[in-house]
């Protein structure tokens, strides 16, 4: 069972006043939940390639923090490195791969959170830097700020020696041919084509999974390490078509992404807008210190009581330092994936699995 930090100074205390040498404190079972965004992801509509490739890299992401949480690493570390791999990977809306602005731009957002020292980090509207989860864990531990946004947060992540790239390299067909698809639809204008971007190919391109889910794919982590610490991270591109420098829930701390060792390390996911109207993620934390209620309880009662009246959609994922570990969305499908320590890895799409 998880033990806060404080918790264990009160017995060590105790332990030294009776003559008794202080040992490691007692391990935790380690846990890891993540998810890859929410949305109209149907069994029906999807194809079983498709689904392969998502619970394939659902996976692969799970083993690469539950691999550090084996080792005794921290869950900042595991979080920061399944968010990485998803980054990494064009099928999620998060790094490459990720939606389009109105214009024709890749604008990310992401957050890091410490449950023990409730250290966090966001950025907003970063353009260039490669893993924008790494970004928000420099503002955290290598800034004075939380949450820095636009040309002033590419400048620190250029300053903090971040991994730079070229625009382009966040560039995707299936996501540039979404967008232009949704631009005729409201009759807003067709940007160029990105500069930098492969040219266009010359057959249609397939789609790999149906409409309404390319809006989604928002990547996020919660985890519990050995020493009973927890963290939470998400990561994205927003929301395909935003304009004006809309900035969703996912870098806004206690909306889209929180964490206390006194509660819970939530991440979410879902039409962002909602998400900061309820500050979806301090709520379900708040439901678990102040109320105590089970973790399963909470994050039911905010998304499918709280959001849902809201007519909100979307998810969280959610872990506590005792090692519950949660999920609930109002989604038909929300791409996720969690482990506890010597548990089997369990990994969904449709809201019809566990
Ligand atoms: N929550 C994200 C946003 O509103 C989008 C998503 O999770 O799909 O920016």
């Amino acid at each position: 069972m998880g033990r806060t930090k404080t918790g264990f100074v009160g017995a060590a205390i105790v332990m030294a006043s009776l003559g008794i040498s202080a040992q490691q404190p007692p391990s935790s079972h380690w846990g890891i939940v993540l998810h890859g965004g929410a949305g109209i992801l149907q069994r029906a509509s999807m194809k079983p390639e498709t689904e392969a490739a998502y619970r394939a890299s659902l996976k692969q992401a799970l083993q690469a923090g539950a691999e550090i949480l084996d080792r005794g690493g921290s869950s900042l570390d595991a979080v920061e490195a399944a968010v990485r791999i998803m980054e990494d990977d064009p099928l999620f809306n998060a790094g490459r791969g990720s939606v389009f602005t109105a214009d024709g731009r890749i604008e990310l957002d992401a957050a890091i959170m410490d449950g023990a020292t409730l250290k966090a980090g966001a950025v907003a509207d970063v353009t260039r830097t490669r893993h924008p989860i790494s970004l928000a864990r420099a503002v955290m531990e290598k800034s004075p700020h939380v949450f820095l946004v636009g040309p002033g947060a590419d400048a620190f992540s250029m300053q903090a020696g971040l991994e730079q790239v070229d625009p382009s390299f966040f560039f995707t067909e299936r996501r540039w041919q979404s967008l232009i698809k949704e631009l005729k639809k409201e009759g807003l204008p067709i940007p160029n084509r990105p500069a930098g971007a492969p040219p266009e190919p010359k057959e249609p391109i397939a789609e790999i999974e149906p409409e309404e889910a390319h809006k989604f794919g928002t990547v996020g982590v919660v985890a519990l390490d050995r020493h009973g610490d927890i963290a939470a991270g998400t990561s994205t591109g927003g929301t395909q078509a935003k304009r004006w420098g809309r900035v969703g829930d996912s870098p806004v701390i206690g909306a889209g992404t929180y964490a206390s060792n006194q509660s819970c390390a939530v991440s979410a996911t879902g039409t962002g807008e909602y998400f900061i109207r309820l500050t979806v993620a301090r709520e379900v934390c708040a439901l678990v210190e102040y109320k105590n209620m089970p973790l399963q309880q909470a994050v039911d009662q905010v998304i499918h009581k709280e959001l849902t009246a809201l007519r909100g959609d979307g998810g969280v994922i959610a872990i506590t330092p005792d090692g519950q570990m949660a999920w609930s969305f109002n989604t038909p499908g929300m791409y996720r994936a969690r482990q506890a320590e010597g548990g089997k890895v369990e990994v969904g799409i449709y809201n019809d699995e566990p």
